[in-house]
This record gives structure tokens, C-alpha cells and sequence, in this order.
């Protein structure tokens, strides 16, 4: 990379906008920096221009509307998002798979916003996002859109988003308290590890007949995947072990893992039938 980098912190969208004239396509917003920082020293983008996002405080903020839907600032921390109360309280699944990222450096700097828009096969949040039914708010200087997060990941490092779009937020429909909720990752370590793959699940119980399920994936496919036919396979069904052991083999082959530095694609699929295995598992000993 040559030239001479620029950097930009509007305090507002409205001061946002007018920068976005010239060079768009060579500029990258800033939230934490804890990819794309890492991108652009690895020389992986080419960049003129960073405009930091942190000072734009309507990116920030946890709110509950009336309608039950918790509204998430794309800059919310990894942090916040596993002590805020608001989080704890209605989308516990979301503040445990935050807890399970990376290290506390790591979390007090990394958003939301940010693990999503770099849209890695392996990102965290999205399993449990995905399963949770979430809807990202996108806006530019043309407007403002909702997009469902089943249709935000295109391919690994691609998303929906158009040039200059900034997520202002997502927002999640509260959890009722008796959905039963787990995120599992597996890495090479206990900690500071990115999931060779990553499986979230959410199951609605009456006794021990499924009445909903919902199975999303991580790192075993271009993008994090919800697993349909696991999830019709469930529903109606009692949770048994062979009823999980069918839903862990559609998951396995849902998934379309590959081979790289961490792992190769067989073993990832065995991880998703056994991760699947677990967590379904685990769902069933919450109360
Ligand atoms: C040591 C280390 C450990 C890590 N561990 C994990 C882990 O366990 N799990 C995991 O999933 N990830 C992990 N990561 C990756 C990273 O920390 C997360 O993906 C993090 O959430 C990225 O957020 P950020 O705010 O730092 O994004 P940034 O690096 O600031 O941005 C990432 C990308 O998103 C874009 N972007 C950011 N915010 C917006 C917005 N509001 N609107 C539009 N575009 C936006 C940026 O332009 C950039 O392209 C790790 C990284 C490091 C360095």
C-alpha cells in the first residue's frame, strides 16, 4: 500500500454523507478496527481512506421497543453485549456467544457491527443472530433499508451492503424465557480462537415435544447457514436420542465445509454432527 492514508470522524450520519462524494470505493469505515486494521496492514485492501465511525453516537445504545424487538447500535462492544442486562435478559444466546470471542482486549474494542459486516464464515454472532431472526438497519444518503440477516451474508467476506451503506443497528426479537438457547464453538484452544465451527441453537419445548427449532452453523460453509431440513425434522418430534442423532446428521449434510489452516473439511463435518449432538443436548437440561 502507498500513499498517504486519510482519516475522517464525522460526529453524525448527516456529516457522514457529504465525505462519501469522492473516493467511496476506496473507503473503509472504523468501528474497533480488529479486522479491518489487521486487513490493511496484510496489505488486503486497497484503502485511501478510513472514516471512523466510533464518534456517531446514534451507532450506539440498547433499547427494548413496545413491540418486544431489542434495537443493538452497530457499535455495541463485544463487551457490552455480554454484561448489558437488556442483552442478558432477552437474547442470552447473543451475550454468551459474545463471551466466547476472543479476549477481553479484543471485546472491549470489537462491535457488532463490525463482526457482521466483515462477514466471516467463522463470525460468532452470526449462528446466534440467525437463529434469533434478527434484521439489520442499513442506511446511506439515499435512505434507510431493513434486511433480514438470513439474506445479509453473500459469500465469505461479502455481504448485501452497497458502497458507502453503514449498519446503524440490529435489532432482535426478545427470546421468550422458556426458549431453550446454547452456542457452541469448537477452536484448536480453549481460548482466543476463531471456531473451526460454530453451531447455535434455539428449541421451544411443551413437555418434551419440539414445538420450534431453529439450528444455525458457523465456519462450515461460504457463509453461516440455518439448517432447514434439521429444523423441520424436529419440530413435532420428542427429543430423544435418536431424534437429535437424525437432526445432527442433517445438519452434517447442510454443511459444506472446506479445508484450511485450522482444520480439514471431514473433521469439520464430524464437528457439526457432534456440536449439534451437544448443544441440542444442553438445551435440553436448561428449565
Ligand atoms: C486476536 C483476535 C481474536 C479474534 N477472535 C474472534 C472470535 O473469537 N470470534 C469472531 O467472530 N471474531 C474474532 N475476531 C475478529 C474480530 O474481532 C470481530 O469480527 C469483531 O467483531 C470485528 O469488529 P470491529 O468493530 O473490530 O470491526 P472493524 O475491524 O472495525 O470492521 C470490520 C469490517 O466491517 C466494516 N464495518 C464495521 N462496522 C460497520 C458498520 N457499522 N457499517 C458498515 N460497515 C462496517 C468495516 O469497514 C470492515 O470492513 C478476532 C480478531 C482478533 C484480532
Amino acid at each position: 500500500m502507498t500513499g498517504t492514508l486519510k482519516y475522517e470522524t464525522p460526529h453524525s450520519l448527516a456529516e457522514l454523507w457529504p465525505l462519501l462524494v469522492s473516493d467511496r470505493e476506496l473507503t473503509g469505515f472504523l468501528a474497533g478496527g480488529t479486522d479491518l486494521i489487521v486487513k490493511y496492514k496484510r496489505k488486503q485492501l486497497n484503502l485511501t481512506r478510513f472514516i471512523d465511525l466510533k464518534n456517531i453516537e446514534s451507532l450506539k445504545g440498547i433499547w427494548l421497543d413496545e413491540n418486544k424487538n431489542l434495537h443493538i447500535g452497530s457499535l455495541t462492544t463485544l463487551t457490552e453485549l455480554h454484561t448489558h442486562p437488556l442483552i442478558q435478559k432477552h437474547a442470552p444466546l447473543l451475550a454468551a456467544a459474545a463471551r466466547k470471542m476472543a479476549s477481553v482486549q479484543i471485546r472491549n474494542r470489537a462491535t457488532i457491527g463490525g463482526n457482521l459486516c466483515n462477514a466471516a464464515p467463522s463470525a460468532d454472532l452470526a449462528p446466534p443472530l440467525l437463529v434469533l431472526d434478527a434484521v439489520v438497519k442499513l442506511e446511506s444518503d439515499q435512505g434507510a433499508r431493513e434486511l433480514s440477516i438470513k439474506s445479509l451474508f453473500t459469500g465469505p467476506g461479502q455481504t448485501a451492503l452497497k458502497i458507502g451503506e453503514v449498519m446503524t443497528e440490529v435489532m432482535v426479537p426478545v427470546s421468550e424465557p422458556s426458549d431453550k438457547v446454547t452456542y457452541l464453538k469448537q477452536g484448536l484452544r480453549q481460548a482466543m480462537d476463531i471456531a473451526m465451527a460454530g453451531v447455535a441453537v434455539k428449541l421451544n419445548m411443551s413437555g418434551n415435544l419440539c414445538q420450534e427449532a431453529a439450528i444455525a452453523l458457523g465456519a462450515v460453509a461460504p457463509t453461516p447457514i440455518r439448517v432447514k431440513a434439521a429444523e423441520e425434522w424436529l419440530r413435532g418430534q420428542r427429543i430423544n436420542e435418536q431424534s437429535i442423532a437424525k437432526a445432527a446428521e442433517l445438519a452434517k449434510i447442510a454443511a459444506n465445509p472446506i479445508s484450511d489452516v485450522r482444520t480439514t473439511a471431514d473433521y469439520r463435518s464430524e464437528l457439526v454432527s457432534a456440536l449439534v449432538t451437544k448443544a441440542i443436548q444442553e438445551c435440553m437440561t436448561q428449565v
